[in-house]
Parts: C-alpha cells; sequence; structure tokens
C-alpha cells in the first residue's frame, strides 16, 4: 500500500486523523428508483506533520454537485466580505481582479465590478486574486497555489475565504469532509504552504458562514515600494487567529482526531432524536440536501423509515435520492403540503432563510430543528433529552 503523499508540501509523514469508513459519493445523487446499491469509497482525512494541512487522502470520485439555488446566507457574506476588503484598501479602484470560485457556485465578480474592478481571464495577470471556496477542490494543492501565484503580478493581493479546520475541530463538524473536497485549511497550515509559495499573509476576516469560515489576504512578495516591504507582515488580526488556533491545536493529530469522538455523539444524537419522534407518532422531514448529510446520516443508519425525505429548493435534486440511502429529494412545496411536525434542518446557516420563505411550517405548529445540534452540548438541555 502506498503512503499518502500531502497535496501541499509533497511530505509522506502525517497521521489518519478522521475515518468515515466506506461512503458514497456525496454529490452524485441516483434518480429516486434506482436500486443502488451506490458504491462506496474509503472516506478519511490526514494531517500532514510538515506543512500541517490537513486533507482528503482518497477520492475516486470526480462528479459535481448539481449546482442549487445560492443560500441567502452565502449571498449577504459576499456583499459584508467585499465592503470589508474595500474598506481596507486592498482592492483599489481599476484593479484587475481574476476569480477562481467554487465549482459549486457563489462568484463575487458582480459585487467586484460594482465596487470599480475589472474583471481579467486567463492568461491575464491580475492585482487581485479572489478564491472563495475554490482552491479546496484541487486535489493537488502545490499546484494549485502556484498556478494562482503565476497569474499574479509582485506585490499583488491573493484573497482566500475557507472554512476553517478551527472551526470544524471546535464545533465537531467532522462531515464537512467529503469527496471532491481536497483540503481543510487552518490558518496556521495555510500561512506555511503560501509562505513556500512566495506570499505573506497580511490580514484576515472572520465570518459567522458554517459556523466560522476565515477570509485571509496574503500579498505575493516582490512589491518593489518600501511601504510594500514594511507593510508585508501578519497584522494582529492573523496573529489573534493562529493564537487561537494554537489553543485548539490544529497541528496536533490528537486534538484534530476529537472529530472522530464527535462522530459517536452526532450520530446517536440524530438516530436517538428521529427515533423518539417516530415512537411518540411525530412526523419528521429534512430539509436541504446537502452533501454534509449524506456521511452523516449513513453514519447514524437513518433511511426512509426514519426520515421519509428531504426537501431541497434546487430543481436539479427533485426526482432523486440522498446517496447511499432510500430517502427521496422531494420539493419544498411538497415539504409543506405533508404539514410534519419537524423538519431537520441539515443547513443551519438556512435557519432565517427557510423560516421566513416557509412560514406554513411554524404556523401549523411545526418547528425547525437544527441536524447538526442533535447530539452535542447544545442540543442536550433541549426538552426530548430530559
Ligand atoms: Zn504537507
Amino acid at each position: 500500500m502506498s503512503r499518502h503523499e500531502c497535496r501541499a508540501c509533497r511530505g509522506q509523514a502525517g497521521h489518519r486523523v478522521l475515518d468515515l469508513g466506506d461512503q458514497p459519493a456525496s454529490d452524485s445523487f441516483p434518480r429516486w428508483d434506482d436500486p443502488g446499491p451506490d458504491p462506496v469509497y474509503p472516506l478519511r482525512m490526514w494531517l500532514c506533520s510538515r506543512c500541517g494541512l490537513a486533507q482528503l487522502m482518497e477520492d475516486p470520485t470526480v462528479p459535481e454537485e448539481p449546482k442549487g439555488a445560492e443560500p441567502a446566507a452565502l449571498v449577504e457574506q459576499a456583499g459584508d466580505a467585499v465592503r470589508q476588503v474595500c474598506a481596507a484598501g486592498l482592492l483599489p479602484a481599476g484593479a484587475q481582479v481574476a476569480e477562481y470560485g467554487s465549482p459549486h457556485g457563489g462568484s463575487w465578480l458582480g459585487l467586484l465590478a460594482q465596487r470599480g474592478a475589472a474583471p481579467v481571464y486567463p492568461p491575464a495577470e491580475a492585482d487581485v486574486i479572489i478564491d472563495c471556496f475554490g482552491m479546496m477542490h484541487a486535489a493537488d494543492q502545490a499546484a494549485a497555489l502556484d498556478e494562482r501565484a503565476a497569474r499574479l503580478v509582485p506585490g499583488g493581493i491573493l484573497l482566500m475565504q475557507y472554512h476553517s479546520l478551527n472551526t470544524i475541530v471546535r464545533s465537531g463538524q467532522w462531515n464537512a469532509l467529503r469527496h471532491g473536497h481536497y483540503a481543510y485549511y487552518s490558518t496556521t497550515a495555510l500561512t506555511k504552504i503560501l509562505g513556500a509559495a512566495g506570499f505573506t499573509p497580511r490580514t484576515a476576516w472572520q465570518f459567522g458562514l458554517y459556523g466560522g469560515t476565515v477570509l485571509l489576504a496574503a500579498s505575493r512578495d516582490g512589491g518593489r515600494g518600501a511601504a510594500d516591504r514594511a507593510a508585508a507582515a501578519p497584522d494582529e488580526s492573523v496573529r489573534d487567529l493562529l493564537e487561537a488556533e494554537a489553543s485548539t491545536g490544529v497541528l496536533d493529530p490528537n486534538a484534530v482526531a476529537g472529530l472522530q469522538h464527535d462522530v459517536q455523539a452526532r450520530v446517536r444524537g440524530l438516530h436517538g432524536w428521529l427515533a423518539a419522534e417516530r415512537a411518540a407518532g411525530r412526523s419528521v422531514l429534512g430539509y436541504g440536501a446537502a452533501s454534509r448529510a449524506v456521511a452523516l446520516l449513513r453514519k447514524a443508519e437513518v433511511d426512509h423509515d426514519l426520515l421519509p425525505a428531504i426537501a431541497d429548493a434546487s430543481p436539479a435534486k427533485q426526482g432523486l435520492r440522498m446517496p447511499g440511502s432510500r430517502i427521496p429529494v422531494i420539493s419544498p412545496r411538497e415539504m409543506v403540503e405533508r404539514q410534519p411536525d419537524a423538519v431537520l434542518l441539515f443547513v443551519a446557516d438556512l435557519m432565517a432563510e427557510v423560516r421566513t420563505a416557509y412560514p406554513e411550517i411554524e404556523a401549523a405548529n411545526g418547528r425547525w430543528v437544527i441536524a447538526d445540534e442533535l447530539g452535542t452540548a447544545s442540543a442536550s438541555h433541549q426538552p426530548h433529552f430530559a
């Protein structure tokens, strides 16, 4: 068996910190009448001992998730981020901006154009590169960063946004691990990887998206002015992040492997809650046929007997079922018509949006329950656990 080689620094020393067993490709939704079984593949996270990058070990799948409607929370955060970047003076008027986006959507170019930036496309050089959940989709992290560096003028700015490993570990978000997402960045590891590629982290912003998302600005070394050289050091916002991550232990395989213990707590919490609702004669439907729900449902051994359907706003997912289970994806309209006693929400960031979009649920005395909170400390004081 060949050893895993780091996707960023090519080091071979490291630890397997999370093993979710065999899982289906989380973004290939079969037709609802496809009897399966769906092919499964190992799903494991590895932490590099040299550069500290947490990463997907193997990925035999290359499908793309059907693009869905962009959650309002994501759109709002993008607007907020662009405002802050502009206020920090990192997006001067007329700047040429290139984007490396996520295959799941969410471009910032429209917002940036409103601010006077000029989008440029390969192979043109850029003053600023935006990478919003983009690079995590690259199997070869070193090559992806080299590609970005080659497009950026000396002294230019790389803006990289990522769901932080610090959040994943602190909040027990083990089901962030999925095929097709190759890197799970801590600011600590990213600082090392960027440094090796000729970048200096400068400043960072934090957002509540996904429980904790970081936007890091790094400058490409080689700016000529004295001001470039003097300013090319991480500021307090970056130092604060590094300090917080040191206290979590994002480079410590034992600390990151705490995610494996969170798996048991979460799957027991989810299965127990659904079984209790069924025993009490209450109907439950899901909302958000997200990739992160796939491994969670399978680990919790939840199928359509416990959760008869999951609603999703994306028309592309209608008529399909969840990978690895018999749970069909239904339209939000059908969810409302069924008048469930509870809706289990698999994407916590959607809470405000779904309560506004589907007031019928609460009007009929139904309630929204966040799946990620079942089996965690924040759920333990809910009445059903008393
Ligand atoms: Zn490495």
